[in-house]
């Protein structure tokens, strides 16, 4: 495949910032790789591991003549971190991000953008619990999904590029509107993510104590309760309508779930388990 851009800035070169670098730089799709961030001990592990040629803890100088900035910081920063690289990057540059949450991010972008920079939003539904440079590995986005969410400021050409990039490091792009995208995921990443971290917190109220004979579906339930805190605060916060919907409907079914063992109903208790059992084996889940 074509290279599809000469000097990418990856601001945020954490898990998935940096995991992009290193897959397409393999894929040779794109050229230089400068990175930018708050703590320079992150970014020297980046440079160390061959994530970034270069980088700076100055957003306009690692953004100096850069044809794509992508936006790999928490979601939070994203509009602040667009409105500092701006003014430096090439004309005509294409921005993009990876966020977990599109619609509050598409818009802060888009407001911090000057005339003449296109933005299409994108999610690379494929993620660890573990941060930082350090945790990036190439083969991360291989056979998961990634979501777009061209908005007004976004081109077809630009999109086109966009697309290229995810799935020539082996993702399956759909586009989306940003507000479905934040429906879909607060149902099928968020809500988990709540789920895990309720679960860890309500054993450490019960009883810690137990965690030490947990097996694996315990382990399995739980394995995101590692992640980042800085980052997962944004997510809710940001997706709180959908995320607060997503949480309710589960409270009514664990409710359900709750009544049927309390009344020692063995058909209620049956039906829900046989009804959920064979959804989840006609499934086969994107890899996250
Ligand atoms: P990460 O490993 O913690 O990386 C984020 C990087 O951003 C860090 O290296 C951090 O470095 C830097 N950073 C944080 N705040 C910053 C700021 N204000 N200005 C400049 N740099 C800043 O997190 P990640 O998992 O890669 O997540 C990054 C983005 O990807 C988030 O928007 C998230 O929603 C999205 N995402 C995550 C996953 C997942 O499963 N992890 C999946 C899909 C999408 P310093 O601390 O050194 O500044």
């Amino acid at each position: 495949m074509p290279r599809l851009f000469d000097r990418v800035t990856i601001a945020g070169v954490g898990l998935i910032g940096g995991s992009l670098a290193l897959a397409a730089r393999a894929a040779g799709l794109i050229g230089e790789v400068v990175g930018y961030g708050r703590t320079e001990a992150n970014l020297q592990t980046a440079q160390r591991r061959g994530i970034v040629d270069r980088y700076s803890l100055d957003a306009a100088e690692a953004a100096r003549d850069a044809d794509l900035l992508l936006l790999a910081v928490p979601v939070k920063a994203s509009g602040a971190v667009a409105r500092a690289c701006a003014h430096t990057l090439r004309p005509g540059a294409v921005v993009s991000d990876v966020g977990s949450v599109k619609q509050p991010v598409v818009e802060q972008v888009e407001a911090s953008l000057p005339a003449g920079f296109t933005f299409v939003g994108a999610h690379p539904i494929a993620g660890t619990e573990h941060s930082g440079a350090a945790a990036a590995f190439p083969e991360l986005f291989q056979g998961s999904r990634c979501i777009l969410t061209p908005g007004r400021r976004s081109t077809a050409d630009a999109v086109a590029k966009i697309r290229a990039l995810w799935e020539g490091v082996g993702m399956r792009v759909d586009e989306m509107d940003p507000a479905r995208h934040d429906q879909v995921l607060a149902w099928v990443s968020h809500l988990p993510h709540a789920i895990a971290f309720s679960t860890v917190t309500a054993l450490l109220d019960a009883d810690p104590g137990m965690e030490q004979f947990a097996g694996s579906s315990f382990r399995d339930l739980t394995r995101v309760a590692a992640s980042s805190a800085e980052m997962w605060s944004d997510i809710f916060l940001d997706n709180a309508t959908q995320v607060d919907a997503a949480i309710t409907q589960f409270i009514a079914a664990l409710e359900a779930f709750r009544r049927a063992i309390a009344a020692g109903d063995a058909a209620q208790l049956t039906t829900q388990l046989l009804r959920a059992r064979a959804a989840r084996q006609l499934w086969s889940p994107a890899r996250t």
